[in-house]
């Protein structure tokens, strides 16, 4: 009876892996699908507008949930307002709201923004670290606003997987992983380490202009030969 219900288990398992295999596409058709996205999208890069880490931080932190545009379009204001670490620790939440209200979540936002800002100035000199360990220690910053910061201020290699990338990996067959974290470390052995940021950015501009959630336009996509089309 046992050995039955180990043949039983170890079918099983069996079973999930051909079906985790049908989802994943090959060595062969990974590199494919990096070279094509490279070549489709090869100056891809951040849609938020900084001109120092410290913007580029609360510019990311703002941009949860809500468009790069809608940021961008607060973000000039409110620099003026508060360039700098120490002038954005010395104001008030309520200060800040009116600068950001057009973007969701504002009031915590900037609750977030300011008890960052604070944070920056008592431990770091008023500095963005360049530390994964310490970024996200800083109210507000999650694994994601990190990643992203440490990609785009300070030259690392790293995957951020937000919306788009979650569901472009899954969808096209990259990785086939149930949740955000799971996804970006398996996209982390997927990929070429020296590709990272560059496949960050591809697969957010092909999941704007082409892989939509909702109507993804497979016909005519450069992907379409090794795509695996994961739940469409
Ligand atoms: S548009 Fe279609 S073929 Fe292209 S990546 Fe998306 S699901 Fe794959």
């Amino acid at each position: 009876m046992q050995a039955f219900a180990g043949k039983i288990q170890s079918e099983g398992k069996q079973y999930k892996k051909v079906l985790n295999d049908k989802m994943k596409m090959n060595k062969t058709a990974r590199e494919t699908a990096v070279k094509l996205l490279l070549e489709e999208y090869p100056d891809a890069q951040c849609a938020l507008d900084y001109d120092t880490k410290f913007h580029l931080l609360i510019a990311v932190m703002l941009s949860a949930q809500t468009t790069d545009v809608s940021v961008n379009k607060a973000t000039p204001a409110l620099f003026a307002k508060a360039p700098d670490a120490f002038a954005m620790a010395a104001m008030d939440p309520a200060e800040l709201e009116p600068y950001i209200h057009s973007i969701g979540m504002y009031r915590q936002k900037a609750k977030n923004a300011v008890a960052a800002s604070k944070m920056l100035v008592e431990k770091y000199g008023g500095e963005v670290p360049g530390d994964y360990e310490k970024l996200v220690e800083l109210p507000g910053v999650g694994r994601k606003t990190a990643n992203v910061v440490l990609a785009e201020a300070f030259g690392q290699q790293r995957i951020a997987v937000d919306t788009h990338v979650f569901r472009l990996a899954n969808r096209i067959g990259f990785v086939d992983e149930p949740d955000v974290l799971k996804t970006e470390l398996a996209l982390m052995k997927a990929i070429p380490e020296e590709h990272w940021t560059a496949m960050h950015h591809a697969l957010i501009f092909h999941g704007r202009r082409v892989c939509s959630a909702k109507k993804p336009a497979c016909e005519g996509c450069c992907l379409a030969g090794v795509c695996k089309k994961n739940g469409l």
